[in-house]
């Protein structure tokens, strides 16, 4: 019989993705959403990839009564948790509702998960947890630290799992430590589709390309790099749904508590995007060099290694492979799924 997986947020970016990589691995999954950053069309667009059309639960992970009945309807092997609010600046804004979210959402959805004794979860962590790192590649061993209350919550659940794990060593979890998530499905129906002004670089100049916005600011050109613009380490989202999938795969034979770095292992400037999007599209993109972004470090990019010998995997795709997909899905669904419902 096929394994059955709950994915919380998987009406999402990445949870979509991961979503048509279970499915090719044979699992089943269900996916719980508010629908609070996506749109339900996206079912239709996953069936047409996968030919099953996913079960979508429309709830909130605060809502212990719907998780009740959700995990006693379903014989969920494992959980992969996606579901909460990841903008760093609204963050700032807004603690509270990041940590209802991420922090009292994920508390939430461990007691339903204890109750009905599933306990393998996979955790959607984040580089954030690094802080402002100094140099990179970063180790998973890198000490944490939060510049945010978004990466504080990314912190502080961090810490909530080890101490379960610690507590009730049963537990299967792997906390899983994406850098800069991009790109899209292949086939164009699906992508990133963020509402309104978009806080991340692809998704900004994927819309100046098609002509939603003029222009793109390049937050400072004077940073101690080789160009003066910052380096990332972009992952391709269908690399990140591969990691998810052999995280699951990880617990056939292993237990315990795993954290590991989802990253390519190199560093690309926001200059070197441009240019790459631009041999990708076609289209020139228009960019200007403004300040610093508050908050920003220099470099950033993981150190893979140990997702190689943890769970055999490694992200395949190039960064020309990231605006090539995303172009394709930009240039098909110019205005995102917003005008589908
Ligand atoms: P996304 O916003 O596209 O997907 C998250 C989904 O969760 C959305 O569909 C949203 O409607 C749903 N959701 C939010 N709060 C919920 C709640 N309380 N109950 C039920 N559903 C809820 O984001 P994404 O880019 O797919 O990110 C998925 C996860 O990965 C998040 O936890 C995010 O913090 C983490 N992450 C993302 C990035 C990134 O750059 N995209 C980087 C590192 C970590
Ligand atoms: N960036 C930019 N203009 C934008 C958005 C982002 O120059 O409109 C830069 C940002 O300063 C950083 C890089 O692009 O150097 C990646 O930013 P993003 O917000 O995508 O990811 P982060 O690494 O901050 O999580």
């Amino acid at each position: 019989m096929k394994k059955k997986v709950l994915i919380t947020g998987g009406a999402g970016f990445i949870g979509s993705h991961t979503y048509i990589n279970l499915v090719s691995a044979g699992y089943t999954a269900v996916i719980l959403d508010n629908l609070s950053n996506s749109n339900p069309c996206i079912l239709d667009r996953l069936e047409s990839i996968t030919n099953t059309k996913p079960e979508l639960i429309i709830g909130n992970i605060n809502d212990a009564a719907l998780l009740e009945e959700t995990f006693s309807k379903h014989n969920f092997s494992a959980v992969i948790h996606f579901a909460g609010l990841k903008a760093v600046g609204e963050s700032v804004e807004k603690p509270l509702d990041y940590y209802n979210n991420n922090i009292s959402g994920t508390l939430c959805l461990l007691s339903a998960m204890q109750k009905a004794k599933v306990k393998t979860l996979i955790f959607s962590s984040s580089a954030t947890v690094y802080g402002n790192a100094e140099s990179s590649p970063l180790k998973e061993n890198h000490p944490r630290s939060a510049t945010s209350p978004y990466g504080r919550s990314k912190l502080i659940v961090e810490n909530i799992l080890e101490d379960l794990s610690f507590s009730d060593p049963t537990w299967n979890i792997a906390c899983l430590r994406y850098f800069n998530p991009v790109g899209a499905h292949p086939s164009g129906l699906i992508g990133e589709d963020p509402k309104g002004t978009p806080n991340n670089l692809m998704p900004y100049i994927a819309q100046v390309a098609v002509g939603r916005r003029s222009s793109l600011s390049v937050f400072g050109g004077d940073y101690n790099t080789p160009d003066g613009t910052c380096r990332r380490d972009y992952i391709h989202v269908v690399d990140l749904a591969e990691g998810h999938v052999a995280a699951l795969n990880y617990y056939n034979s292993n237990s315990g508590l795993i954290t590991v770095n989802l990253g390519t292992g190199s560093g690309v400037s926001v200059l070197q995007v441009i240019e790459k999007f631009e041999e990708a599209s076609g289209v020139k993109i228009n960019y200007s060099i403004t300040s610093r972004r508050s908050g920003d470090v220099a470099e950033c990019w993981a150190d893979p290694t140990l997702a190689k010998q943890r769970l055999g995997w490694v992200a395949r795709r190039s960064i020309e492979d990231m605006c090539k997909d995303t172009w394709n899905w930009q240039s098909k669904n110019p205005t995102g799924l917003s005008d589908q419902q």
